[in-house]
Order: structure tokens, then C-alpha cells, then sequence
């Protein structure tokens, strides 16, 4: 078993940076990135703490090789928020010979500010996934307008809220995909809906509903129950594309013959992390320069100070490369079945770029060539069969499998 990496490099193979920042980078964009995601998480379950583990050993690009190492990293973008705004508490512990234990910690009032923090430091690390996120809209978008919804009136919907992201969803206005799944539940197939991606590794999975006059007050828990299990599968198709996802419906008034006041609601506590998004959506562009030359500026340390810390060997059955492990094992489970994931997507993607390619111009055909050949094909998931030590943060349970 392998653990996702969630760097650029793994997770859109073959489809080359535009720019240097960040290569050769990619073990602290991972560990960044899966602080990010798991703290993201803990705060969409109302947790006001989380944790992670390190077992010593050198991470997936043998960037980062050592304990010292992971909490430098760690130090560089989080100490701000501890030491000086005083919002995000974080200690490394030795749990265990060879184990480390990161736990992070928050009050519930610090929360708002904390998810802004976060967004910020997503927004700079998730920089290099954006020219993908992209080029993944504009062919989604082709893809679209060829498609047609089984269900006429859903199909209206669909349509009238990509007209109208900036109302519903503002700062999720990349289309990410809109038929993705196919689940034959004896009468109706369901294809995923919408999921739309954001420029800071933010997605929402939208289930849209279309509800006729008849349609009772049950009618809505249903759809936000298909939200559910449409957002659990797409954190496991899409891990490592992504920090967070949210989860929303949209719906129709089924009182008026108008789309006009159809409304989109956040499912459990996802509202926390959409409401802040507009606002770092708006600041992407401004401060994107400056963080990228902060960036290129402190870069050194990674390679000039590796120093300290002799490793001490885990027992052999703890997780490997992957080094960061985190809550949430039926994760795990599904890897045996991720190549047979990864085709269906491949060949629904296939189908689409046949589709939308007959009118396309050569430089726009060239990038859709670009996405089909790399992007969908995870190579960040392998299974060797390691065994996998996980760390239950709600009830410090320490679980060897
Ligand atoms: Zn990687």
C-alpha cells in the first residue's frame, strides 16, 4: 500500500510545469498540502483538533529524509500561525520508537481566521495544479455542450447554475467534471452531478435536483443523503487533485415555473470554508507574485541544512515512503480496485474528447491531447503491501493493520 502523494508531479504525471516553482519541491508541497487537507477536514467534522504521524523515513522524492526535516518544514508556514496570530496550535511528539506524532490544535472562535490562513497557504502550494484545473474547464466546458441530461429538467438547472457561478458559487467557477459516475440503482443512473474546482484546491460536489410541486419535505433530505455518498466517492477518485472538498445541493423553487430563485446550500459544516473562499479568490492575483518570489527566496533551507537526527529504524511493517499517514482507512481499501476506477474515467474522458474535438482550433487541440495522455491516469497509487499504521485522533486509539 502506498499513501497518496499529493504533489503536482504525482498527481497531473507528464503534463510539465509552466513555471520552476515549485520543482524539486514536491515532498514539502505534499506535506503541506496534506496538513492543509487534513486540518480542512477536521474543521468541515466541527473537530477543533487533528494529528498526524511521521515515521522517520524519507518521503516519496526523498526531499525530505528526516524528522528535523518535516518539522522545519512545518515551522516555515505554520509557525506564524501559532507564535504570532496565536490561532493554530502544533507540537511534534515522539510517540514511539521511529513514530512521531504532529498534533494541531485550535479554539472554535479561531476558526474563521484559521480557514483564511489555510486558504492562503493552499493557495500558494496548490499554484502549480491551477493551469491544469484550467485546461480541465475549458474541455469540460466543450464537453458539455455536446451532452445531454437524461432529466430534462435537471439538465435546465445544470445549465442555469453554470450560467450563474459567480451568484451560487463564487471563487468555484471551474468546471471540473459533470458526469462522472454511473450507479445503476435499479430504476435511475445517476452521473455524479456537478463537482466545479476553485484556484486554491477547494472543489464542491453540487447535487442538483429538480423538485416538482408534489415533492415533500423528504424529497430534500434525500438529495442531500445522494450529496453525501457522491462527495465520499469523489474524495477517493480524485484524492490528491484536491485540499477539500465541500459538499452543496441546488435546487429549484418547486413553488415557481422560474429558475430564477433556485438555491444552493451547503451540506454539514462546508459553509465554514465557502463563505472565506471569495474573499482569497479575489486576493489570488494580487498576491500571487509576491508569494511566489517569497517562495523561490526561502527554497534553500530544504537542501543546505539537513542535518541531526539519527533515524531510528521503525519495525519493518511500518508504512514506508509515504511517511505521512492519515485517519480515514477505508481509504485504503480501495486501491485494489483504482485501476478499474481509473479506466472508466479514462474511457468516459476519451468519449468526450471524441466528442469536442471535431470544430477545436490545433493549439487548443494540442492541450486537450495534453490532459488525455497524463492527467487522469493517477500514478501516485501503487500497492506493495505494507502494512499501515494509523493514528485515531478522536480516540488515540493506535491502530497497526
Ligand atoms: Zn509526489
Amino acid at each position: 500500500m502506498s499513501q497518496t502523494c499529493h504533489c503536482y508531479s504525482c498527481n497531473v504525471p507528464g503534463h510539465s510545469l509552466q513555471k520552476p516553482f515549485p520543482s524539486n519541491n514536491e515532498d514539502k508541497q505534499n506535506l503541506i498540502l496534506q496538513i492543509c487537507k487534513r486540518i480542512f477536514e477536521a474543521i468541515q467534522h466541527k473537530h477543533t483538533s487533528t494529528e498526524i504521524s511521521y515515521n522517520g523515513k524519507e518521503m516519496e522524492h526523498k526531499q525530505i529524509n528526516n524528522v528535523t526535516e518535516v518539522e522545519n518544514c512545518i515551522n516555515e508556514e505554520f509557525s506564524q500561525l501559532r507564535d504570532n496570530d496565536k490561532i493554530l496550535n502544533y507540537e511534534i511528539k515522539k510517540l514511539l520508537i521511529g513514530i512521531w506524532k504532529i498534533e494541531f490544535k485550535w479554539i472554535k472562535s479561531n476558526v474563521n481566521p484559521l480557514v483564511k490562513c489555510l486558504l492562503e497557504i493552499s493557495m500558494k502550494w496548490y499554484d502549480p495544479f491551477v493551469n491544469y484545473i484550467h485546461l480541465k474547464d475549458e474541455q469540460k466546458r466543450l464537453g458539455w455542450k455536446a451532452y445531454t441530461d437524461k432529466h430534462v429538467k435537471e439538465g435546465e438547472l445544470k445549465k442555469y447554475l453554470l450560467e450563474n457561478l459567480e451568484k451560487y458559487l463564487p471563487g468555484l467557477e471551474y468546471l471540473f467534471e459533470y458526469s462522472w459516475l454511473a450507479i445503476d440503482d435499479g430504476n435511475n443512473y445517476h452521473e455524479g452531478d456537478l463537482i466545479f474546482a476553485s484556484d486554491v484546491g477547494i472543489f464542491v460536489v453540487v447535487g442538483v435536483k429538480w423538485l416538482d410541486v408534489n415533492s415533500g419535505p423528504a424529497a430534500k433530505k434525500s438529495i442531500e443523503k445522494e450529496v453525501r455518498k457522491f462527495k465520499d466517492l469523489a474524495e477517493k477518485k480524485f484524492k490528491g487533485k484536491y485540499i477539500a472538498i465541500m459538499g452543496a445541493t441546488f435546487i429549484n423553487n418547486p413553488d415557481e415555473d422560474s429558475l430564477v430563485n433556485s438555491t444552493l446550500e451547503f451540506i454539514e459544516n462546508d459553509k465554514i470554508i465557502a463563505q472565506i473562499l471569495p474573499e482569497i479568490h479575489q486576493t489570488r492575483s494580487k498576491s500571487k507574485t509576491t508569494l511566489i518570489t517569497q517562495e523561490q527566496e526561502s527554497s534553500g533551507w530544504l537542501y543546505g541544512s539537513l542535518t541531526g537526527l539519527a533515524t531510528i529504524a521503525a519495525a519493518a511493517s511500518l508504512l514506508g515512503i509515504s511517511s505521512i499517514l492519515l485517519k480515514g482507512s477505508e481509504e485504503y481499501y480501495l486501491f485494489d480496485n483504482e485501476n478499474t476506477v481509473t479506466e472508466a474515467i479514462y474511457d468516459n474522458f476519451e468519449t468526450e474528447i471524441e466528442q469536442v474535438t471535431i470544430s477545436l482550433d490545433e493549439e487548443y487541440l494540442k492541450k486537450v491531447i495534453d490532459i488525455e495522455d497524463t492527467s487522469e491516469i493517477d500514478s501516485s497509487i501503487s500497492d506493495n503491501n505494507d502494512s499501515i499504521l494509523e493514528i485515531d485522533s478522536e480516540n488515540d486509539n493506535i491502530i497497526i493493520e
